[in-house]
């Protein structure tokens, strides 16, 4: 049985059992990295060795559940009703706002029901239940033709129109990070293909089979910013991608693909940028104050299918491993219901103590494997019942271990005893908000502290308590 986990537990946790078994390490300062951060498998492969291989495969179920939020900002508004018939791409959300994005069918076939459901965050989620008639009937789209023919005014427009948000599991609306603010500048578009979580290969995969559309994608984007300088950044784990990006990349102008070194949190904005470009990123600022913009793969890729075939973000690559008896890296329709992904993978092997959306660090406890796929979902991850148990925290014995993980430079350890003692100001004054809710520390420490969850639940009551005192 599942435990009816209705709330997050944002790890270093979600997995931590499976994490567990495996030495841990921290790992010094190289080229093209940064300070801090953990190897969380403790090899180079980060659990990912049962897919990586995997060619990615489509599964189109019979019906979706498609979400109205799928990303950061104001949910959409449906705009079909019960009894419409409606095609593959064709809208049937409209956005609320500039932070808010459209959502479209990604199925044709009859809209059968508006309810709620409950999904991974906040309480329920407004949904629109299509029934598939397999037709794969797209709605007229307007595509802006080849990128480098493209009009660069037109291109933010079209990433907005198609509903494309980060998606690497941030899923912070795309078209909101290409609007460059008055006074602000930007030189540098860096493209994510760390892929620096455990488990998940999907960009991996993405880097191996659609390696073009992804530097049209960054061409895109720089054309449209006017930027002169792309990188493509890859952790040395994944080679094969890296010549792959690399002879995408041939001759294409100002794309370059850097070799990253494998360790987590490598995909972490703040880290990347560093990274790549040494500038750091000034505290409570945003990477386009270090004039960079980081984009994932994946992303990239969106926005090449909007700009070159007008098509909106309606599916996406998840991996899917754990206790299922196939692991795959699927190609799944928005709002594709998670037990109809594990149907498709042969089913559970064994009882399912826990199904974690994304990767184990980072990865999202759903309630039930009834959650649906949307546009952050890069991984389902089916953990049995002894990996999933739950561990009891022990006194911090001051080993300052959390302290040489944090990417950041934050003491965890002092963040903790004011989150604890329910110190708002006192966590706030020792920098709670800087963290990154990354899971390093909590990995990292001998004591089992639950650092990442007490830290996620203090930031929390800290917003809620400013957005209380601005009213
Ligand atoms: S919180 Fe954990 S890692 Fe940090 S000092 Fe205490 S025991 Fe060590
Ligand atoms: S304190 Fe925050 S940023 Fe630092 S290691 Fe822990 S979770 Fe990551």
């Amino acid at each position: 049985m599942l435990r009816n986990q209705q709330w997050v537990l944002r790890v270093g946790f979600c997995g931590f059992g499976a994490v567990g078994k495996y030495e841990r390490q921290v790992l010094a300062l190289p080229k093209y990295s940064f300070k801090g951060g953990v190897h969380p498998l403790h090899d180079q492969h980060e659990g990912k060795t049962s897919t990586t291989k995997l060619p990615i495969r489509a599964y189109v179920p019979d019906s979706v559940d498609i979400p109205m939020s799928m990303s950061i900002g104001a949910p959409a508004t449906p705009i079909v009703q019960v009894g419409d018939h409606v095609k593959m791409g064709q809208k049937i959300g409209e956005a609320n706002g500039f932070v808010s994005l459209p959502v479209h069918a990604s199925v044709s076939g009859e809209v059968t029901a508006i309810g709620t459901k409950v999904l991974l965050l906040g309480g329920p989620t407004t949904i629109v239940t299509i029934k598939n008639d397999f037709q794969d009937e797209w709605t007229e789209l307007s595509p802006l033709g080849p990128v480098e023919e493209a009009d660069p005014t037109k291109i933010v427009p079209a990433v907005q129109a198609a509903g494309i948000c980060g998606m690497g599991g941030a899923t912070f609306p795309a078209h909101v990070k290409l609007t460059v603010g008055e006074g602000k500048y930007c030189d540098t578009i860096i493209l994510n293909g760390a892929e620096c979580e455990t488990h998940v290969t999907c960009d991996h995969r993405l880097m191996i089979e659609e390696p073009q559309r992804i530097v049209d994608g960054l061409r895109a984007v720089m054309r449209a910013l006017d930027v002169k300088r792309g990188v493509i950044a890859v952790e040395d784990n994944k080679p094969d991608a890296i010549d792959s990006m690399k002879r995408a990349a041939a001759g294409r102008e100002g794309v370059e693909v850097v070799t990253l070194r494998t360790k987590y949190p490598q995909g972490s904005e703040k880290q990347l940028i560093s990274a790549v470009t040494g500038r750091e990123v000034p505290s409570k600022k945003l990477p386009l104050d270090a004039h960079v913009i980081v984009l994932n793969v994946g992303t990239a890729k969106a926005i090449a299918d909007a700009v070159i075939e007008g098509k909106p973000l309606i599916d996406r690559v998840t991996t899917v491993k754990g206790c299922v008896k196939d692991h795959a890296n699927l190609r799944l329709r928005m709002g594709t219901i998670v037990a109809d992904v594990i149907g498709e993978c042969g089913g559970y092997t064994e009882e399912a103590g826990k199904i974690v959306m994304g990767g184990c660090m980072t990865g999202l406890c759903a309630p039930n494997d009834q959650v649906v796929v949307s546009k952050g979902s890069n991984g389902i991850l089916v953990f049995n019942e002894e990996d999933a148990k739950g561990y009891e925290e022990n006194p911090c014995i001051r080993c300052g271990r959390c302290v040489e993980a944090c990417p950041i430079g934050l003491n965890p350890y002092r963040m903790k005893h004011f989150c604890d003692a329910g110190d708002l100001k006192g966590a706030e004054a020792n920098d709670l908000m800087e963290c990154i809710l990354c899971g390093s520390c909590s990995y990292i420490c001998p004591a089992k502290r639950w650092l990442t969850a007490s830290f996620k639940s203090t930031k929390e009551a800290i917003m809620r308590e400013a957005r209380r005192a601005k009213k």
